[in-house]
């Protein structure tokens, strides 16, 4: 019998917009006996924190790199580099980004030159996951079908057939023998932007996984493969449902800062941009008045370096946007390069050196924590903040400033709303994005036992690599074995 920290096989589903605690009611109430039996019954079933912003694209990079968003210089599906983004050239990539359609190829390309899961294993299979970096194009089983059936699901509203082609890939994986099988479900954050997070189509989503996670383990049962096959069922980010659409690029026009937004990405003599994800945050950038070429006479390039919390706050930009009803927080860097974080009754203020954190707050504290931190571990934040409504918001709101395409502000929504309320076909009724716990907390269910109370979605990458022994180089990643 196989030893219980090695397996030779990998099976990975990851379930889009599957929030933590709706996942664990289904495993509860019976609708998942499948994914009960063969998974979580043989192994653990954990609440895991993902990634700010908690969106699709970014928050796949923790799983695959052991990186997170920030690390990573991917900090949203939107961004704009304000180092490279100008005229004539402003799309010259990566000036300006976005990763929705036929842009999400070129998601891997923005990313760091690091391996991924895919460069441990052979042969391997993806499906429907846009991070293919790693992954040989034949073994991406839905590279030619992806943009059609998407495209097609888009507009109809016919996700069922999208996930029904990932159930039929992914037995098809399993029967083949691949070492490792990638298969993403898109329809539970599909089908909860069109409908709500509990509605009938995303239970029907839940329930034809849980069916397809039965059958491929019966294959593996057939193939004496069962016991040497690691199994990790986990989500990228959770959902909640939304009444309101908050229209920050409407705030910052009115504000006189002519903005760039998606899709209005082509507007001339803009001083402001609102690059949202999910659309529960948005990075917003300022284009800098640069007083060092206009002495010089020389033309200005790009948008310059980041503006400080400071700088904004004397231009009048903040108070007004605390004001908004339904805008959760504003975050920003200070000239001294800490973190802050401000609500309209509070500030709290974040500043790490050598990967200790430090935590003070004036007002009332906007994270809810209500308490002073002095030197905490990246592991010892998570444990503090584990529980509260900002699960792991320390090291998230340091790790998101730390890449230089991340917005001189980042904008997080309350739960029931969004900061995107035009332009959005079809509108969106739930969302993520937002650092809040209901957007952050994730499922994750693995067939094998894992003791440690505190996960994060980014630990996931060293922790199974090393049940395959391999061992990456931990001082390089964000992420930690958890056992
Ligand atoms: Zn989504």
């Amino acid at each position: 019998m196989t030893p219980k920290n090695s397996f030779t096989r990998f099976i990975f589903i990851l379930i889009d917009g599957s929030p933590y605690q709706i996942f664990k009611d289904l495993v509860s109430d019976g609708t998942l006996p499948n994914i009960k039996r063969y998974v979580i019954d043989r192994g653990s079933f954990k609440k895991a924190v993902s990634t700010f912003p908690s969106a699709t694209g970014p928050a796949f990079i923790p799983f695959f790199m052991g990186l997170f968003p920030g690390t990573a210089n991917v900090p949203g599906l939107r961004w704009i580099s304000k180092r490279l983004f100008q005229n004539p050239h402003r799309f010259r990539s990566p000036g300006i980004c976005s990763y929705m359609g036929m842009d999400g190829l070129s998601f891997t390309e923005d990313l760091p030159h690091k391996p991924t899961l895919f460069n441990f294993f052979s042969p391997v299979s993806n499906i429907y996951n846009l991070l293919t970096r790693g992954c040989p194009s034949s073994r991406n089983r839905t590279r030619w079908i992806k943009p059609l059936a998407y495209t097609y699901a888009h507009f109809s509203h016919r996700w069922k057939f999208v996930n029904a082609i990932a159930s039929k890939k992914l037995l098809n994986a399993v029967k083949g023998g691949d070492e490792f099988v990638m298969c993403l479900y898109p329809g539970v954050d599909t089908f909860s932007h069109l409908s709500h997070t509990t509605s009938a189509c995303v239970l029907d989503t839940y329930r034809e996984i849980d069916k397809t996670v039965g059958d491929v383990c019966r294959i593996l049962q057939e193939s004496n493969d069962f016991e040497n096959t690691l199994i990790m069922i986990t989500s990228d980010h959770g959902m909640s449902n939304t009444h309101t659409h908050i229209d920050i690029p409407r705030y910052l026009e009115n504000a006189g800062l002519r903005c760039l937004h998606y899709p209005l990405l082509w507007r001339q003599q803009a001083e402001s941009a609102s690059m949202v994800s999910g659309n529960g945050m948005t990075h917003v950038y300022f284009k800098r008045d640069n007083e060092e070429s206009s002495a010089t006479g020389k033309s200005q390039k790009g948008w310059g370096e980041r503006l400080s919390m400071e700088r904004i706050s004397g231009m009048g930009v903040i108070d007004p946007l605390l004001d908004i009803e339904g805008l959760d927080f504003v975050a920003g860097q200070s000239k001294d390069k800490s973190i802050l974080v401000k609500k309209k009754t509070g500030q709290g203020k974040i500043t790490c050196l050598n990967e200790s954190l430090s935590y003070e707050f004036r007002g009332i504290d906007p994270l809810g924590y209500g308490t002073f931190y002095e030197n905490l571990s990246y592991r010892e934040a998570l444990a503090k903040t584990y529980d509260t409504e900002y699960p792991d918001g320390l090291v998230q709101l340091w790790q998101i400033f730390q890449g230089d395409r991340t917005g001189d502000l980042v904008l997080s929504a309350q739960p029931g709303y969004d900061l995107r309320a035009r332009y959005e076909y079809p509108e969106h009724h739930a969302t993520h994005g937002a650092l809040h716990a209901q957007q952050m907390l994730v499922p994750l269910a693995m067939n094998v036992p894992i003791e440690t109370e505190y996960i994060r979605t980014v630990d996931l990458f060293p922790t199974v690599l090393s049940y395959f022994g391999h061992m990456v180089d931990l001082s390089q990643i964000d992420g930690l074995i958890v056992r």
